[in-house]
């Protein structure tokens, strides 16, 4: 096959063939199909050239965000080529959705899972390898899509054994891969069946792999390729006859508006605030949220139903959710009759809805990838939609646990805390860096369509923030007595976790200054529990950290964030528990005196806060700014630090 003979007469140049070009022979005949079957007039994003390179036969990657329009790209090259275009896409109800939409617009499309008949099954086998499309002795039309799930693929050796009928026969034309980086155990969302498709490549070593995704860092590119057994990527642009051509789209979508909000403590709060922004911004509109486990998908769905009164009807999602019941609920979710989907991020992939106008989280993502992708299902139709994330320290903490056995688990989380964390920087320009450091997708990639530069959204909660409420302020002194504090619980052979130092370091809680130092003592045989005893603050730290909670929070946080903490993990019989200790740049600090500390001109620590008067969320103004004196704070005696009651 001299796929690139093709193209040649089109638009080959001296260094490769633009893909991007619209001056293939087959230009026309693609545009006039996607009025006819389709509907759609022109092109978006990177599709025409993911088509002209698909009409060429080649392997490619297509990185286009959700929404974007991927299907496209392999939905009408189908029909202009012979053959059968095999697609593996990782959920039953998106391949309904697809077939549905297809066979309405006369395209002929079947899938072949669990739900297929025996009977049905075999007919479709006896289509797909006849020859000439006839079946039962009777002509039938050549099946143009063949859906599958990517379980399909990995466990059924009939079912490759007949695709290896098909390919012999020249009737494969391509196998397309759907949200490609389920592939990549480095991604944030593996899934073990695509392990499998790396059989691919060597069943059926002529055929062409398009993979898609909406999200795919240079480590999950790189794993894909890898795994799929495709060349390294050539520049859609000035493509050479071999490898894999790569395609991205502007990733910016302007007509999210993304937000962060902090999150109060206790979880009923987290419910009213979010029950009161739905009906203020939202009322009669669909949404998602996304929360971290199934547990809190199902309370959250239960409590805001009760809390709005009956007004927001919710809906739960998860894995556990029976196949039928998930069925459903898509169904009543996209006729409005669910307003609200409570959800793991099991729910997600390939959701068909437009007027999602808002996606909140409940907890941050394990990863600014998955939090990208997960928001990015607001809006596909285009429509001004909302994104906020419910922000809070302790969650981190609670992520950090879940993560910890993970590759690259703790700085893919890291960089999405120092994304919430942040309330400076233009949101846009944040995701900006980070995917163009993690991933192939230049800045501009970025940019507004139309124009050149990277420049602030204008419209993000850090866009919109008033810089007069965001205060600079010099921490070193506050950094000192934290850390000195933590080193004094680690020596004596104790650990805390990152709430309860807070309190900590703040002389707060009825257990003022007592921390878990020394005396180990020994219960039910097992587990070591370091027995309670006291801790002079005034001794360790010349007193109490003269912030307020909040405050102290974001600046642990920063600590972490900057590995003056660390984070340190012991798995019990249900979860890990996650305790904060000094880290390797913690003596950098605590060796000077607090003299010293107070005097010194170098400064490392600088912090953003947010400034009291701009706080809306807290009337309670017991915040100390002053060390209270020695006595008061030794003998405990004063619980008025106290914002907030225990968390959770
Ligand atoms: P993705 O798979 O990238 O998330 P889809 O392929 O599901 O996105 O497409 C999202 C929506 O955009 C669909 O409703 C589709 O019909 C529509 N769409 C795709 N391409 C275009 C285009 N060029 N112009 C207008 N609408 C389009
Ligand atoms: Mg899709």
């Amino acid at each position: 096959q001299n796929r690139i003979a093709r193209s040649a007469g089109g638009s080959s140049r001296k260094d490769g063939i633009d893909y991007n070009a619209a001056n293939f022979e087959w230009t026309h005949e693609l545009k006039t199909r996607m009025r006819k079957v389709f509907g759609i007039d022109n092109f978006r994003l990177c599709q025409q050239g993911v088509c002209n390179a698909n009409m060429d036969g080649r392997d490619i990657v297509c990185v286009m965000p959700t929404g974007g329009g991927k299907s496209l790209t392999y939905q009408l090259p189908a029909l202009l080529t012979s053959g059968c275009t095999l697609v593996i896409s990782p959920l039953i109800s998106l391949i309904h959705d697809q077939i549905m939409h297809l066979q309405e617009a006369g395209v002929e499309a079947v899938m072949l899972t669990g739900s297929v008949s025996k009977e049905e099954t075999k007919r479709i086998y006896a289509r797909l390898t006849s020859p000439y499309g006839i079946s039962d002795g009777r002509p039938s039309r050549e099946i143009k899509l063949l859906y599958i799930t990517p379980e399909k693929f990995a466990k059924s050796k009939t079912f490759q054994s007949m695709l290896t009928n098909v390919a012999g026969a020249g009737k494969l034309a391509r196998v397309v891969i759907d949200e490609a980086h389920c592939v990549s155990q480095l991604g944030h969302d593996f899934r073990p069946d695509y392990k499998k498709l790396s059989l691919l490549r060597q069943l059926y070593p002529s055929v062409p792999i398009l993979a898609l995704s909406a999200t795919c860092p240079p480590k999950v590119l790189e794993d894909l390729l890898k795994t799929l057994k495709l060349r390294p990527v050539v520049d859609s642009q000035c493509a050479p006859a071999e490898g894999t051509v790569y395609f991205t789209a502007p990733l910016y979508r302007k007509n999210l508006h993304y937000s962060i909000r902090p999150k109060p403590s206790s979880a009923q709060a987290v419910i009213k605030a979010m029950a009161e922004y739905i009906l203020e911004h939202h009322p009669n509109e669909s949404g998602i949220i996304y929360c971290l486990a199934k547990k809190d998908a199902a309370t959250v769905a239960q409590e805001l139903y009760e809390t709005s009164g009956g007004k927001i009807r919710t809906g739960v999602y998860h894995a556990d959710v029976a196949d039928s019941d998930k069925e459903n609920l898509h169904k009543r979710w996209r006729k409005g009759e669910i307003q609200v989907v409570c959800a793991t991020i099991a729910f997600g992939l390939g959701i068909d809805k437009g007027d999602v106008r808002f996606v909140l989280h409940h907890s941050m993502s394990k990863s600014l990838e998955g939090f990208y992708q997960e928001s990015g299902r607001a809006g596909r139709d285009g429509k001004d939609s909302d994104c906020v994330l419910y922000y809070r320290a302790q969650d981190a903490a609670r992520l950090s646990g879940m993560v910890c056995g993970d590759v690259e688990g703790q700085p893919k989380l890291y960089d999405m805390l120092r994304f919430a964390h942040d309330l400076k920087q233009c949101r846009k320009i944040q995701f900006a860096n980070y995917f163009s450091i993690s991933s192939h997708v230049s800045l501009s990639s970025w940019a507004t369509e139309g124009e050149g530069a990277l420049t602030r959204c204008g419209h993000c909660d850090n866009c919109a923030r008033d810089p007069q409420t965001v205060e600079e302020k010099d921490v070193t002194l506050e950094a000192w007595q934290i850390l000195r504090i933590a080193e004094a619980i680690k020596k004596g052979g104790g650990l805390e976790t990152l709430n309860k130092l807070v309190d900590l370091v703040r002389g707060a809680g009825g257990a003022s200054f007592e921390a878990k130092t020394g005396g180990r003592k020994r219960i039910r045989g097992k587990c070591k529990v370091p027995e309670k005893t006291g801790l002079d603050l005034e001794e360790i730290a010349g007193g109490k950290v003269g912030l307020s909670k909040e405050d102290t929070e974001r600046l642990l946080v920063e600590l972490l964030m900057s590995h003056y903490l660390i984070e340190e993990f012991k798995p019990t019989a249900y979860s890990t528990n996650v305790y904060v200790s000094p880290g390797p740049k913690a003596i950098s600090l605590t060796r000077w005196t607090r003299d010293e500390v107070e005097h010194r001109t170098q400064r490392p620590l600088r912090c953003h806060f947010l400034k009291k008067t701009s706080r809306k969320s807290k009337v309670n103004t017991s915040v100390t700014q002053t060390v209270p004196s020695n006595t008061a704070s030794r003998n405990g005696k004063k619980k008025t630090n106290r914002i907030t009651s225990s968390d959770e």
